[in-house]
């Protein structure tokens, strides 16, 4: 398990980490299996339905909220570092799903973490959030009931952070992170921001106590483990509800890790990993085009033995994100392994849907950017 790099039993949440063994990490850390409510929704989401979407904490408080219409929330936050991939994309998807099943959604943009822990000036991350990602949110569908904030606008924020604060320690919070003695002040800090987001939509002005679920990739679980105990401590003071997550499997990159000979991670430093959502679509295509497949070298050895969609990345974008007919999805599966289908011509069809995906997003973008502030909220 590739999970741990230097210290065992820690996940680090600012490290670009890569895992083998969901199902060992799960019974370490006590996380569920989300196979249960697959079947749940009729129209679960295609990340649920397919797979992808595979753990969870305390799901069924918001499994019940959803079947009985009954007030929830549904956060996730976004670093204002640099422009949205589509690994991103797959936590904001599932969040519009949420909106679209009744709950009240709240996004975070952490413009003071981008700051303090990546460097990224303080103007340049407003123009990020402002410019970039918020229009992006919105082209994928985000209702203007969503709340979206800048951490540094949120005086209530800060305040709660402070007041949590006071109830851990150091050490507490050295064995959920493991921070080591050369990481700043501010990474040590900045988790009680983030504890703060998620319980900020508890506090009566926001909407009092209800259960919430945070979508996160399975990296960012020492935030949602510190969060549900602070919930716990502050629970007679503020009645808060322990915080609900899911987890979901990363979205490999486009090329392939020499050290595996398989898909590697995706790398918002390294532009040609992934597509972001502001690729313009021809660039978008290309990548596609160039991804790595699980094909055979030769097409006349991949029509005998049949291509593996299991391992590959092209697979998986059409599985995430490009196709969102099952049926459709398992006939490409199906004609790949019986070696009815090449990788030039999947790989055609991949690059043509991404460039009508992205065709229609930038369209959506422009759109967008002239009711951004509707979705801002300032304390
Ligand atoms: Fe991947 Fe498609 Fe090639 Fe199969 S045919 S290995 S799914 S690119």
């Amino acid at each position: 398990v590739t999970y741990v790099s230097e210290r065992q039993s820690i996940i680090d949440p600012w490290a670009s980490i890569k895992i083998d063994d969901y199902e060992q990490l799960f019974r370490e850390f006590g996380i569920e299996s989300f196979a249960p409510y697959v079947k749940a929704f009729p129209d679960a989401h295609l990340l649920m339905r397919r797979g992808v979407v595979v753990g969870h904490r305390d799901f069924q408080l918001i499994y019940n909220c959803i079947k009985s219409k009954k007030p929830f929330v549904a956060i996730t936050g976004r670093a204002t570092s640099g422009p949205m991939h589509f690994g991103h994309k797959m936590v904001f998807d599932l969040i519009v799903w949420y909106q679209r099943h009744g709950a009240d959604v709240f996004i975070p943009l952490s413009e003071a973490e981008s700051y303090a822990v990546r460097g990224v000036p303080w103007e340049e991350c407003r123009r990020i959030g402002l410019e970039e990602i918020v229009p992006s949110l919105i082209a994928l569908g985000l209702e203007p009931t969503a709340r979206i904030y800048f951490q540094t606008d949120m005086l209530p924020l800060l305040k709660l952070a402070y007041t949590f604060s006071r109830k851990i320690t150091l050490n507490e919070a050295q064995s959920i992170y493991g921070f080591s003695g050369s990481d700043n002040m501010a990474k040590i800090f900045f988790p009680f921001i983030q504890v703060a987001d998620i319980l900020l939509t508890q506090l009566q002005r926001f909407g009092g106590p209800r259960p919430t679920i945070v979508p996160v990739s399975i990296d960012q679980d020492p935030h949602i483990r510190i969060t549900r105990d602070v919930a716990e401590r502050f629970v007679n003071e503020y009645s808060f509800v322990k915080p609900s997550s899911t987890y979901h499997k990363f979205l490999s990159g486009l090329k392939v890790d020499p050290e595996t000979g398989k898909p590697g991670k995706m790398s918002a430093s390294d532009p040609e990993s992934s597509v972001f959502l502001t690729d313009p679509p021809d660039v978008a295509a290309g990548k596609l085009l160039n991804a790595f497949t699980g094909g055979q070298p030769t097409v006349k050895e991949q029509k005998e033995k049949g291509g593996n969609p299991d391992i590959c990345s092209v697979f998986e974008w059409l599985k995430y994100h490009l196709i969102e007919d099952d049926k459709k999805l398992s006939e490409i599966y199906n004609a790949c392994k019986s070696g009815n289908l090449v990788c030039g011509d999947c790989k055609a069809h991949a690059s043509e849907l991404i460039y009508a995906f992205m065709r229609d997003h930038h369209y959506k973008r422009e759109q967008a950017r002239k009711i951004v502030h509707k979705y801002m909220m300032h304390s």
